[in-house]
């Protein structure tokens, strides 16, 4: 419902208003310093000033407006509740002391009175709607409505719009837009408006923090420095706090969390936000006694207040603690049904946990109250998409991949991840819940909306929730490729431990074993010793074990990303070296038992000091041994502009082993056709260091001087030593293979088929070499799979395909054989060779059976529905 603006003129209100303006001036002044210390924090300043005001019958609504503002500030809630109600029996026409009369009535679980207060305003501006056009009035009458229900974006538009360009120098217009739009996810229109009212009004802490909120996903450095100077205008200011206890605990810092908390208490013992998060803490640290009184504390006031089991169950899902977050969204939704943010954070929690249907459901439902949310928006839009894709299932997994895709190598994906089930639930005694759900992405987009439940969100491969996993599709890669089966194998190391664990584990130790155990899988996966990484590691730039969780999300480049994954997986290396296998499998136990991870680390190793001492070492030990002597360092290099050899020449004589300027020295040298020279100068690099795995590196471009020269075997050589280093570089794979087959080496060339698949299952001319290669070793399988995932990338050559496979088929499964070779005719009814061999398979399969029914494709063959080629295909 929407308040309607009627245009009613009483006479009397004229005068009212009038007066209202002509308060004294010294008056004026009291009630602009008593906002400064509202806006300042100084709550119990104002507290006292307004108090004496009011005690004096000084005239204006602001007076208990600013007064009662300031005892919900400091947690006086019963008490701001009366002085509301002492100023309406004074302002009865003001409609802002209604609004306050609303909040304060839910800050005291007083559900009746604030619905009374929201009816006493309805009356109000029907009978005079025309006095209510003052910015402070309007934003109170827009939120009103809001909790009316009224539409938003008519809200929006008829009252806070209105407010903005009538008093473009108000703060209130652009906060209540800036607020509502990033409470329903429109965060574009919230930060331009905000960046716009921070240019005029850069002192109010409120638009500063508002601010930090619409750029907290797209622009962390951004929103700290907003956030900053929120507190630097308002060192008590409760929603910045609130933040920052939020990211205290998000980066498992949760001594410096309830610091943060005490702080907030000291200003507002009742803040129920502050209870809520330090109840979350006790639950991340298995004390539900304890939270259970913190959460008591919480609803002290408002024993119905949604609001508190809302944030409990939101953090605890961003914990991976879903299943304890959607019974907290439950319990929200118990005491408010129509809370709708409660109903969007469970439908997204039962999707991760893998209850779709009523995932779904309580998404649909939510989008009824709330159209104008974007979050699901993008969310049923995604379920859409997701109706393009298809299901294929394994013994312990179900795959949902785009239907195309799964063609082509879903049976590979399958087959991995149950490679990946033996292998890992065996090293981790652990047997995860069936079936595990696994997504794979084929648009960004719709990745980030099913993970994150927004868009725009770039750099994840893959994400673990414990029973689902989702993934970018290898083509989504086509810029940067890479292995997607390490990703899976990765993510499926996640499902292990998490479940095992309850959800009870350091984000650094779920991600270092999951590194860990994609090296130990396959040397070229994961994260390895990098110069960058050495040069930190020389220069004691090493995140101490108790931080290195935070170093996940304080990571400000993507090489700190990476860092982080290196050094997690690096400790899990060495605590399995030194302690074994069983110590970590003990250490993983402890912590599903409820054990702090520090403890457990004591537990089952010498101690986490004598760790972390022996950890350093170890990293050190490493890191020396990394590159001996080679200079990785750039910015000598990079600030003296070289382009020439001579100048090269001249700078490697003070850096003689500096690693970028010998490639710049030998890519010059290869332009200036000395090849010789270059080739010398690359061996020279590769000997100093051999596990470099850049794809411009010295093995690529010695490779490319080897393929100028048209030295084949030496171009192959270096290109596969190159390869048992990366497990990324498509090209490298790609030319390699085509060499291979060259020099009639069909071994490799399937070998090579299945890296390049790894990377790439969209390459035609690799699967085409895979089979040819295939079928002349006999290996059957690998022809037939290659030639199936060719059927889906090359839909013209059906025929052919379908006719290869139903001969590769014919010895082995004729009922097969034979499907494929109706459907090679199906697509081509004169192929010559298919009616041979259909007649073949006819004769020897049931000879009574006459020739007119057996060329009847049966009712699994999809129809023919183009125009059937009147020719033979070609070779
Ligand atoms: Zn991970």
């Amino acid at each position: 419902m929407l308040l309607r603006i009627n245009c009613v003129t009483v006479a009397i209100f004229v005068f009212v208003v009038m007066f209202l303006h002509s308060n004294d001036a010294s008056a004026n002044a009291t009630v602009a310093s008593c906002q400064e210390m509202l806006l300042a924090g100084r709550y119990e300043d104002c507290l006292k000033a307004t108090t004496d005001a009011v005690a004096n019958k000084s005239y204006g609504e602001e007076w208990p407006i600013l007064k009662a503002e300031s005892e919900l500030a400091l947690g006086k809630y019963p008490e701001a509740l009366e002085t509301v109600a002492a100023g309406i029996e004074r302002y009865s026409w003001s409609v802002r002391l209604r609004l306050l009369q609303y909040k304060s009535a839910l800050a005291n679980g007083k559900r009746d009175l604030a619905a009374a207060a929201l009816a006493e305003t309805e009356k109000l501006v029907s009978s005079a709607s025309w006095r209510y056009t003052d910015a402070d009035d309007l934003v109170a009458l827009g939120e009103i409505a809001i909790a009316l229900g009224a539409d938003a974006k008519a809200v929006q538009e008829g009252f806070y719009e209105r407010a903005r360009k009538n008093y473009p120098n108000r703060p209130d217009g652009f906060l209540a837009a800036g607020r509502l739009a990033l409470k329903k996810g429109d965060v574009p229109f919230a930060a331009e408006l905000l960046t716009a009212a921070e240019k005029t009004m850069p002192d109010q802490a409120d638009i500063n923090f508002l601010l930090s909120e619409a750029y907290r996903t797209s622009d962390a450095e951004k929103a700290t420095e907003f956030l900053k100077k929120s507190l630097e205008l308002n060192s008590n200011y409760a929603p910045a706090m609130l933040r920052i206890t939020e990211q205290q605990i998000d980066r498992e810092e949760y001594e410096q969390a309830e610091k943060t908390i005490q702080q907030l208490l000291t200003v507002n013992p009742n803040l129920p936000e502050a209870h809520s998060l330090q109840s979350v803490i006790w639950h991340l640290r298995n004390d539900e006694a304890a939270a259970e009184t913190s959460r008591a504390a919480a609803l002290k006031f408002s024993t119905a207040n949604p609001e508190v089991d809302h944030l409990i169950g939101r953090k605890l899902s961003q914990k991976y603690r879903f299943a304890e977050g959607a019974a907290f969204q439950r319990k929200a939704l118990e005491a408010d049904v129509e809370f709708v943010e409660a109903r969007i954070q469970l439908a997204q929690d039962l999707l991760r946990l893998g209850i779709e249907e009523e995932g779904w459901q309580q998404a649909e439902q939510a989008y009824k109250a709330d159209g104008y949310n974007t979050t699901l928006f993008n969310l049923l839009k995604l379920k859409d998409s997701l109706g393009r894709f298809t299901t294929v299932s394994s013994e312990h997994f179900q795959v949902r991949m785009e239907t195309n895709e799964a063609a082509v190598y879903g049976p590979r994906v399958l087959a991995l991840l149950e490679q990946a089930w033996t292998d890992v639930t065996a090293r981790y005694e652990f047997t995860p819940e069936v079936p595990v759900y696994v997504e794979i992405y084929p648009r960004v987009d719709d990745f980030a909306v099913r993970t994150f439940g927004v868009p725009d969100v770039a750099g994840f491969l893959g994400v673990c929730f414990g029973k689902v996993v989702t993934a970018n599709s290898p083509a989504t890669r086509k810029e940067n490729p890479g292995s997607w089966e390490s990703v899976l194998w990765h993510e499926f190391c996640h499902v292990i431990t998490l479940q095992k664990t309850s959800n009870r584990m350091p984000r650094w130790l779920s991600e270092g074993i999951s590194v860990f155990e994609e090296r130990r899988t396959d040397s070229r996966w994961g994260q390895h010793m990098t110069p960058d990484f050495r040069d930190r590691i020389l220069a004691g730039d090493v995140t101490p074990v108790a931080d290195l969780s935070s170093a996940f999300l304080t990571a400000k480049s993507g090489e700190d990303l990476n860092f982080a994954y290196y050094e997690s997986s690096m400790l899990v290396e060495h605590l399995v070296t030194v302690h074994g296998l069983p110590a970590l499998n003990a250490v993983l136990k402890d912590l599903n038992d409820g054990v702090q991870i520090n403890d457990a680390l004591d537990r089952h190793t010498d101690g986490l000091d004598i760790l972390e001492e022996s950890f350093a070492k170890f990293l050190n030990e490493q890191a020396t041994a990394f590159a001996t002597g080679v200079e990785f360092a750039t910015e000598e290099l990079a600030a003296a502009k070289l382009v020439d050899l001579v100048s090269v020449k001249a700078f490697l004589k003070d850096h003689p082993q500096n690693f970028s300027a010998i490639i710049l020295y030998a890519s010059l040298l290869i332009k200036a056709d000395q090849l010789h020279e270059a080739q010398s100068q690359l061996k020279k690099l590769i000997t100093l260091v051999p596990q470099d795995d850049h794809t411009n590196g010295p093995r690529r471009l010695l490779s490319d001087i080897y393929k100028q020269r048209e030295q084949t075997e030496l171009e192959m050589q270096t290109l596969t030593e190159h390869l048992q280093y990366s497990a990324d570089d498509l090209e490298a794979a790609m030319r390699l293979q085509e060499l291979c087959e060259l020099l009639k080496q069909p071994e490799r060339v399937v070998e090579l088929g299945a890296t390049i698949f790894a990377i790439d299952p969209f390459q035609p001319s690799a699967l085409t070499r895979t089979v040819t290669a295939a079928e002349s070793l006999g290996q059957t399988d690998v022809a037939i799979s290659a030639l199936t995932s060719l059927l889906t990338l090359q839909k013209d050559d059906a025929a052919r395909l379908h006719f290869r496979i139903a001969a590769l088929l014919k010895e082995t499964d004729k009922e097969s054989a034979r499907r494929h070779v109706l459907l090679a005719l199906a697509h081509a009814p004169r192929y010559r060779e298919a009616h041979k061999l259909l007649l073949e398979l006819v004769k020897e399969a049931a000879p009574q059976q006459s020739n007119a029914e057996a060329v009847k494709p049966s009712a699994l063959d999809p129809p023919a529905s183009r125009e059937m080629p009147t020719t033979e295909p070609q070779n």
